[in-house]
């Protein structure tokens, strides 16, 4: 399986770049099913154009308009590849067999057919299928949500039982933090699941997470590597015990956070519960929550929710302040979040005292705690965020030497 993103096949020149690599390995005996995202900025396009003529694009329809991006990326591909003497077919997502619940703009994939594909192998052809697409089971066109593509390619993977699944991008692999920010980050040789989760969870922006929950599940092993130099890449794959690895694997940071804060709720049974099933009813996502300690039988709750999610977070988050009786709400989007990560950390112990320690050096004050078994996640002021994920990346011994 190899998977090309958005700037992969942006242009002619990398279609025909694209076709070469793929037909390569084709000729070198391999069976090649390929998965391609729109050109370019060919999606961001299409969401302008649809805001362009509606206050608020119908579901269905944008879904029906997404995924022509695919479709012409899929089919100039095909003709590259036929011009160099091998069959080649291309699927949309609903031919390919892609069975997804009826979510527009998010939509789950609940099967995967893979028929006709099978039968373009089995015929010594390359299969080329639209990512970030499928078909609804009350068959209407879906879309898997931005960045979907990569979700194709693992589940497709997954299905068809291929050796490896390639994501071909325009970073050489998964690096220790973000190059932009970090000159001297270094890419990673391999990376295991569960850290490449939390990973994508955090800031990291080179798979989608849901393509990652899709390879663990399936142990499907992830080749994350550009397609513009071709070099080896990053593995993401299952852990390896045997392995000595560093501690800590990555730092990551996302700045499109934002924290809500209702105050003076009653300290009483339901009242969170009844706060975060509205904000779930609404499909609001949320982050991290910290009550802090009651007096005179009041308490204050912090959570985060994306920054796109905020003006839904605070309608539903004064509805029910208004319904328990607390006595307020305030936000703020100037914060940014700072993660570790590392599977090494379920052995050592230590790993947050050193984190807070470098943060306190830095001057730079935390605003929140969480933590998984192998990640710690800061939220601080966003003005400090360059400056921690710096100073942690070099504590944490992952600079360049
Ligand atoms: N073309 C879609 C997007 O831009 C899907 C993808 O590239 O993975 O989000
Ligand atoms: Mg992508």
């Amino acid at each position: 399986m190899q998977k090309f993103g958005g700037t992969s096949v942006a242009d002619p020149d990398r279609i025909r770049a694209v076709a070469d690599h793929v037909v390569a390995t084709h000729n070198a005996g391999s069976e090649v099913c390929v998965v391609v995202s729109a050109m370019g900025k060919a999606t961001d396009e299409l969401v302008r154009l649809a805001h362009d003529v509606s206050k608020n694009p119908a579901g269905r329809e944008l879904d029906m308009l997404l995924t022509a991006g695919e479709r012409i990326s899929m089919s100039l591909l095909c003709m590259a590849i036929i011009d160099r003497g091998v069959h080649a077919v291309s699927f949309t997502g609903s031919q390919a067999g892609i069975v997804t619940d009826t979510v527009h703009g998010k939509a789950k994939i609940l099967e995967v057919k893979g028929d006709r594909i099978r039968e373009v192998l089995a015929e010594g052809g390359i299969a080329v299928v639209a990512g970030f697409q499928g078909i609804s089971t009350s068959r209407d066109i879906t879309t898997l949500g931005r960045g979907g593509s990569d979700t194709t390619a693992v589940a497709l993977a997954a299905a068809l039982e291929a050796e490896t699944c390639e994501i071909y991008t325009d970073v050489p692999g998964i690096f220790t933090a973000d190059p932009r920010i970090v000159p001297n980050a270094t890419k990673l040789e391999r990376v295991s699941y569960d850290e490449m989760l939390e990973m994508a969870a955090t800031g990291g922006r080179v798979l989608a997470l849901r393509s990652v929950e899709f390879a663990r599940n399936y142990g499907v092993p992830v080749h994350v590597r550009s397609s513009f130099t071709w070099e080896h890449g990053t593995w993401v794959v299952e852990e390896d015990p045997s392995m000595e690895q560093a501690v800590i694997s990555g730092i990551t940071h996302e700045a499109s956070e934002a924290k809500v804060t209702i105050t003076r709720v009653d300290d009483r049974p339901g009242v969170a519960a009844r706060l975060f099933r509205a904000l779930a009813n609404s499909e609001i996502n949320v982050d991290m929550i910290v009550q802090n300690v009651s007096t005179e039988g009041h308490t204050d709750i912090s959570f985060t929710v994306p920054e796109s999610d905020l003006a839904r977070t605070i309608e539903v988050a004064e509805k029910i302040a208004g319904e328990v009786g607390a006595s307020g709400v305030s936000q703020d989007s100037d914060i940014a979040r700072v993660s570790v990560i590392g599977a090494g950390m379920r052995s050592n112990p230590g790993i947050a005292a050193q984190m807070f320690e470098v943060l306190s050096e830095e001057g730079v004050n935390i605003l929140m705690i969480s933590t998984s078994s192998i990640r710690i996640s800061c939220v601080v002021r966003a003005g400090d965020v360059e400056k921690a994920v710096r100073s942690l990346h070099a504590a944490f011994g992952l600079d360049a030497e």
